[in-house]
């Protein structure tokens, strides 16, 4: 099995030389497999703040694909189509290549991050029912959008999304239902975890023959946040994802491999 393992990892590193690179993410190099298929190749990268804040973790870039894969494997027997095909490497992941939806996704459990930044600058006023502080409770969730190709990403609303002809009403609505069961399946899969699954963005993209399915990467802590269900019962909030980074609050490394430990109990 390892020796198999090896054979394709030397062989994914020797094809890479050859492979058309594509772009680069925040965290993800991209690079052009066939017509209709690219490989992610995870690096050990982390940003925030818009690019503000870089570093670079030993083991991350393995740890998010790891994780991105369990998430993609059970969302699809769960139904949810996906660009997910198989991670040839532990640290790439072979997908169907899509065109974009050139909007964010972001659902929300609790009150967290920069919903809670816009409230308290007065910027936006919160649905019936939803408290102030962080960790509060968002009955029911709650969907946001935010542009995707522009240099800063910003929350934009339904009518904008539709006026620039990025999705149409039923689209949209097509998100809405199939980003809520995500949020239902990976909040289900945590309760045995131990993890409170806060909020998390997702990304979408059409195929040739006009599919919206889910891309990007699913469930990783890079584009989650994850709290631990004990502290948070005794009233504090415990990250295992990239708050760790932005608040200066621990190392990254080890709270991916938390976070990964608790799931691989799960089976990974
Ligand atoms: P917020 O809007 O509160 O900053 O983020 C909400 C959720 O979406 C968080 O789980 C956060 O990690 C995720 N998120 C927001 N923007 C990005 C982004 O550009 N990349 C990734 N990977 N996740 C994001």
């Amino acid at each position: 099995m390892t020796s198999y393992l090896n054979k394709r990892c030397n062989l994914w590193h020797m094809q890479k030389e050859n492979l058309k690179y594509v772009s680069s993410g925040k965290a993800k190099d991209i690079y052009e497999n066939s017509n209709d298929t690219l490989i992610f190749e995870f690096t050990d990268r982390v940003t925030a703040f818009d690019g503000k804040k870089k570093s670079e973790y030993n083991e991350k870039g393995e740890i998010t694909c790891k994780i991105a894969e369990y998430w993609f494997k059970i969302l699809e027997k769960n139904g949810i189509p996906t660009h997910y095909i198989e991670c040839p490497t532990p640290t790439s992941m072979l997908v169907k290549r899509l065109d974009i939806v050139p909007v964010e996704v972001i659902w929300r459990n609790y009150m967290a991050g920069s919903l809670l930044r816009r409230y308290l600058a007065g910027d936006i006023t919160l649905p019936q029912g939803v408290g102030t502080e962080e960790g509060s409770l968002i009955p029911g969730g709650m969907i946001e959008f935010t542009t995707k190709f522009e240099a800063v990403d910003r929350p934009v609303a339904t009518d904008e999304i539709i006026s620039n002809g990025w999705l149409s009403e039923e689209e949209i609505e097509y998100i809405r239902d199939l980003t809520k069961r995500i949020n239902d399946i990976i909040s289900q899969e945590l309760t045995s975890s131990g993890i409170i699954l806060a909020d998390f963005k997702v990304e979408y993209g059409r195929t040739p023959d006009g599919e919206i399915i889910l891309a990007d990467e699913v469930g990783t802590p890079d584009g989650c946040r994850f709290w631990k269900k004990d502290e948070f019962e005794k009233g504090f909030i415990a990250s295992l994802d990239k708050d760790v980074f932005r608040k200066n609050i621990g190392d990254l490394t080890v709270a991916y491999r938390e976070l990964f430990n608790k799931l691989q109990k799960n089976n990974i």
